[in-house]
């Protein structure tokens, strides 16, 4: 017996454990709704655990679990409880003031810990009818949901609890799609290029184009990147997109030449899973080879994230792109854990301020601006500032020193044929 309940129990809170929940809560769920019951599915997240296991110890975050599991158990007394991992409760309830229940809890935290008040955050999901278990996913879905919910809140103060809404139902169905259709959309070019100007801040002229990719779906319509990009980077299937956009900028290189226009250098965007997923630099060279694109008008956009977890892979990569005469710029600087580390052991060409320190503009970020520029000049990288929006905004990064700006005082991106007319000449350098 006591083998058989170590099977389906988490050791240390005595709730059920997640495979005992996605194997059963099925049938509890079905029998529940069958006897006229509101069935509701939670996901609970406790903000912070982590630091407060390093603040107080291991013991007194296991004695908070303890009393968290003892809370929920003494207030959904007829629940279908479990914990999935770490600082992360599930469960299927009947009550119908589960919301209220869980505000409760919420309010209540401060009696069940240390100093220090944590979070909890908690998303629903309603079972409206037991046609919904017929899909043998169904218990992996309604997780989905009330995580999606849970995830929703994670960045709006003041808010615990949320409901699982049409709003989140329309993006789960959207990301299932992608997930689904990736390929299909790569071989039906629904893969979109969009091309944003980057602009020399010395001459006002146009320096490079980045190129950012949307999906162009017959279904949903215009896609723009957070609706697949994230989802797709979970799925290690973001190199098809990626590949995609690489491609028809690369295609558009190969008619302009053949038109003797002059082609323009374009940077193009890589995610950390890319280097995971497949030989990178061998398909970038097989994309460019096929266009007969000349390998320094192309410019490699790896993010700052990218270069946390296992360098080695990034660094080589860098490495080999360099040989093969690409330039390798880094995105997205300062919008994390920014490490000089980084800026140590990495050769880049160019260093891409994140938009940030653009969103509320005052003295301080011009100064953390201006000290990266001189930074980035002493170790021979250019920098360019994202996001600029405003004329004020150019003219104080001009006079700091960046070398490139991008942003939608220049133009927001556009496809090729609606970005080449716009001309971008010295007298928009002012
Ligand atoms: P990113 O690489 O930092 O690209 C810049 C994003 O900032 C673009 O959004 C652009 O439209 C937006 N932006 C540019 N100037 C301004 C401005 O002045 N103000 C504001 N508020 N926004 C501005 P987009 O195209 O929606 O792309 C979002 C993100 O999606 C990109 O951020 C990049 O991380 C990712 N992404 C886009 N295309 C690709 C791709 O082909 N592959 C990969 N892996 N990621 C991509
Ligand atoms: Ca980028
Ligand atoms: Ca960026």
């Amino acid at each position: 017996m006591a083998v058989f309940e170590n099977i389906e129990r988490d050791a240390l809170t005595k709730l059920y454990n997640l495979s005992y929940f996605q194997n059963n809560a099925d049938e509890w769920i079905d029998s529940a709704l069958k006897n006229g019951n509101h069935v509701t599915v939670f996901y609970l997240n406790i903000c912070g655990f982590r630091s407060y296991n390093r603040m107080y110890g291991f013991q007194a975050g296991n004695t908070l679990l303890r009393r968290l599991s003892n809370v929920l158990m003494t207030e959904f007394s007829d629940g279908f409880l479990a914990r999935n991992m770490a600082d992360q409760f599930i469960g299927a309830v009947t009550d119908k003031d589960v919301q209220e229940k869980f505000e409760r809890i919420h309010e209540n935290m401060h009696l069940l810990q240390h100093n220090t008040v944590l979070e909890l955050l908690t998303g629903l999901y309603e079972v409206l009818s037991p046609d919904e278990l017929n899909n043998p996913d169904c218990i992996s879905e309604f997780l989905d949901n009330s995580y999606a919910a849970m995830k929703y809140i994670y960045d709006k103060p003041n808010v615990n609890t949320y409901w699982f809404d049409e709003k989140l139902k329309k993006e789960a169905e959207i990301k299932n799609y992608v997930t689904e259709n990736v390929d299909r959309a790569v071989e039906n070019g629904w893969i979109k290029t969009y091309y944003q100007p980057c602009i020399d801040i010395h001459t006002g002229k146009l320096f490079q184009y980045e190129a950012l990719a949307r999906w162009e779906d017959p279904e949903y319509g215009l896609l723009t990147p957070d609706k697949f990009i994230p989802y797709l980077e979970n799925e290690y299937e973001v190199y098809k997109v990626d590949f995609a956009v690489l491609e028809n900028a690369c295609r558009k290189i190969n008619e302009l030449y053949s038109t003797r226009e002059e082609p323009v250098p374009i940077s193009f965007n890589l995610s950390r899973t890319d280097f995971e997923s497949c030989d990178v630099v061998g398909r970038i060279q097989e994309i460019s080879d096929k266009y007969a694109v000349p390998k320094y008008l192309l410019h490699a956009e790896i993010t700052e994230s990218a270069m946390n977890g296992d360098t080695d892979i990034i660094k080589n990569a860098i490495e080999e792109l360099h040989n093969i005469d690409i330039e390798v710029w880094m995105d997205d600087f300062g919008s994390g854990y920014s490490s000089l580390n980084i800026l140590k052991d990495y050769q880049f060409d160019v260093i891409k301020m994140d938009m940030v320190f653009l969103k509320n503009f005052d003295e301080r970020s011009e100064n953390i601006i201006s000290a990266v520029t001189d930074m980035n000049k002493k170790l021979g990288f250019r920098t360019l500032v994202e996001g600029v929006e405003t004329k004020e905004q150019r003219s104080s990064l001009k006079s700091i020193g960046c070398d490139i700006a991008q942003g939608y005082l220049f133009s927001k991106p556009l496809p090729y044929e609606e970005i080449k007319e716009l001309k971008f000449q010295n007298n928009n350098a002012s």
